[in-house]
């Protein structure tokens, strides 16, 4: 028996089989991937995934795929910091960084995410692949395209950074950009999947795509000892990442690798489209489809197509969520550079703001051991602090101009 039993719907249970297809024909519920866990549970251990790739394909056994990686072999197993100094600045004992701001090869998050969905696009025969795209999405899908030689098209949204444009036309996909926000981008590429053969990783291929983000849990329960964290701050667009992390560490639970997992999952987003949070805070089960208007675009989502199972999981663990300003946005990206020196992109100023916002309240305690998900690159995102970090000195080039600009008196002085 193969590791996928089926594709299944999350809303009424009927089974589909392994396609590239994504909702029920009964109850348009969207389709998950079902697993044989009793089979993986025989062949799966610690020692054998320790000693396999160092990359997110040493979990090849849960992820939805039938043969070898054929394209992304090298996407994840990105470091896990132990952030001493943001910690002891929060009042945190045992705070991690999980750092995808350096993933492989687009220094994203999503470099996890397509991997496998291109993987498994071309097991089923699609030659064409395309998606919808916030912006970090567009710049793994048209890196991993070239690479595997497959014809591309990348849709965006009209405003994105500037780096994150030139980061698919660097690859030569399609670059489609529309004049419009991601829900506008989002519903075209729907009717256009409709119409083309083609592999859109996050629709018709999402129940695949989605499950790689279950990496980033498998990843921070081996880096941390084979341990499952007592909180975990994850920002959410669609709310997928959110869900899937969950996932991965239940099936850790499942399949005996580690106990029973009590991680609190929590979620953040920024103010200008915080539609999840806002109905997590309200106590809705339900979200409100908002227009996105944040620094924060490669989480701007304004119609959220996992909000509803992101809210069921946050709330199911016993976790939160909140949401940040564009100003803290900004000075969450600062403290994470200044304290940890890394360099986060706008959805990692969430990130951090979010987890402040938490331990104030009480929420994140002293002793938990608290896993901060960092998604995506800060050198993609500059737009959003440029006018936030000063200027360098200037100077003359003589050693009296230098000295004299760091009132040094001779031989040093000062130090700093
Ligand atoms: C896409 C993305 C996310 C989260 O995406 P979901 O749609 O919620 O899975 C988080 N951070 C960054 C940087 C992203 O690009």
């Amino acid at each position: 028996m193969a590791k996928m039993k089926a594709l299944i719907c999350r809303e009424c249970g009927k089974e589909y089989p392994t396609k590239a297809i994504h909702v029920c024909e009964l109850c348009f519920g969207p389709l998950e991937v079902k697993y044989n866990y009793e089979e993986i549970k025989q062949n799966i251990s610690r020692k054998k995934i320790e000693s396999g790739p160092h990359s997110m394909w040493r979990y090849i056994d849960l992820l939805p795929v039938e043969g070898a990686p054929s394209v992304g072999p090298h996407a994840g197993f990105t470091p896990m910091v132990r952030a001493k100094n943001l910690g002891a600045f929060l009042g945190l004992d045992e705070l991690y960084i999980k750092n995808d701001t350096v993933n492989h090869p687009t220094l994203s998050f999503k470099d996890r995410v397509v991997a496998v969905a291109l993987t498994r696009a071309r097991e089923l025969g699609f030659e064409t692949v395309a998606c919808a795209s916030t912006g970090n999405l567009a710049n793994s899908v048209a890196a991993h395209a070239a690479a595997a030689g497959m014809r591309c098209y990348v849709f965006i949204p009209g405003d994105l950074e500037a780096a994150k444009v030139l980061g698919n036309l660097i690859y030569k996909p399609n670059v489609v950009e529309v004049e419009g926000n991601y829900d506008d981008v989002n519903r075209l590429c729907s009717e256009i999947a409709g119409e083309h053969k083609w592999a859109f990783v996050n629709i018709n291929i999402r129940p695949y795509y989605a499950e790689g983000s279950k990496t980033l849990a498998f990843e921070t329960v081996e880096q941390l000892g084979w341990r499952a964290p007592d909180q975990v701050v994850i920002p959410m667009a669609s709310g997928s990442l959110l869900t899937k992390i969950k996932k991965g560490l239940q099936e850790m639970e499942t399949l005996g690798l580690i106990g029973k997992v009590k991680t609190k999952i929590n979620g953040a987003q920024a103010e200008g489209c915080s539609p999840i949070s806002t109905a997590f805070k309200e106590g809705r089960d339900f979200f409100r489809p908002v227009k996105p208007k944040t620094i924060a675009k490669s989480l701007a989502i304004g119609n959220p197509a996992d909000g509803y199972y992101a809210l069921k999981a946050t709330a199911e663990t016993g976790g939160a969520m909140d949401m940040v300003s564009d100003e803290e946005v900004v000075e969450g990206i600062k403290l994470l550079a200044q304290t940890e020196g890394i360099f986060a992109e706008t959805a990692g100023g969430v990130t951090i703001g979010v987890l402040q916002k938490l331990v104030k309240q009480g929420i994140i305690k002293k002793g938990d051991v608290t896993v901060a998900y960092i998604t995506g690159n800060g050198l993609k995102t500059q737009e959003a602090v440029i006018d936030a970090v000063g200027r360098p000195v200037r100077i003359q080039p003589s050693l009296v101009n230098f000295e004299k600009t760091f009132k040094m008196g001779k031989n040093g002085g000062a130090d700093a």
